[in-house]
């Protein structure tokens, strides 16, 4: 890498060090799920990235690893790079994203396997739904499909390329029984995106809850 790029890679694993410790905070990480990445180079394409089976509420910087757009690791390193790197790259380069992040909360993880058959789920009408890239007012209509878990990962980047590249204007996708995935052009962008729909999870799970028990 070169002096900028690393550079780059040692701001990003900072930044995103920090985001593990928020986000544990928040219990959308707890134990060694989830991950994260963002990129420090275009070209040739590198990602800063978590390593595999890392405790998110206490990764270091020097814990990440740069990855080329094959999931590759591109200097010598103890650690392995998260085991759904490819999903990332996928991503990256469907949605010209500077990052990646993937959680594992609770309603997260509740509404991917309660609205799993119609392979997704619509949330609609709220103020929240504002701080979405792109939407400007409550009066919008966002879709986030569900796509089914699979532990053969090239199968499942796959199919995630699948619905990042049919047109919709997804901002994130689930996948079911296991989380969430969104993104954003900036690191800061990704991880607002989180907090508004975990928020808007929360909001979805607690209502559906209570008119299914009125
Ligand atoms: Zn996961």
């Amino acid at each position: 890498m070169s002096p900028q790029v690393l550079a780059r890679f040692e701001r990003a694993a900072s930044d995103l060090a920090g985001v593990g410790r928020r986000f544990y905070e928040r219990g959308w990480v707890l134990g060694t799920s989830g991950n994260f990445s963002a990129v420090v180079s275009e070209r040739p394409l590198t990602l800063c990235i978590t390593p595999s089976a890392a405790h998110k509420g206490a990764l270091d910087a020097a814990d990440f690893l740069p990855v080329d757009g094959s999931g590759r690791v591109r200097r010598r390193h103890a650690g392995r790079p998260s085991a759904e790197t490819l999903l990332h790259v996928e991503i990256v380069r469907a949605r010209h994203a500077g990052a990646v992040l993937h959680t594992h909360s609770v309603w997260s993880t509740m509404l991917s396997d309660r609205f799993r058959s119609d392979e997704g789920l619509a949330i609609e009408s709220y103020e929240m739904l504002k701080g979405l890239e792109g939407v400007h007012t409550h009066q919008h209509r966002e879709w986030i499909p569900i796509v089914p878990n699979d532990q053969d990962i090239p199968r499942l980047a796959s199919r995630v390329r699948g619905i990042l590249t049919n047109g919709a204007a997804v901002h994130a996708f689930l996948i079911s029984g296991h989380g969430l995935y969104t993104w954003g052009r900036t690191l800061a962008d990704a991880e607002r995106h989180v907090e508004i729909l975990e928020f808007l999870f929360e909001v979805k799970g607690r209502s559906h809850g209570s008119r299914q028990g009125s």
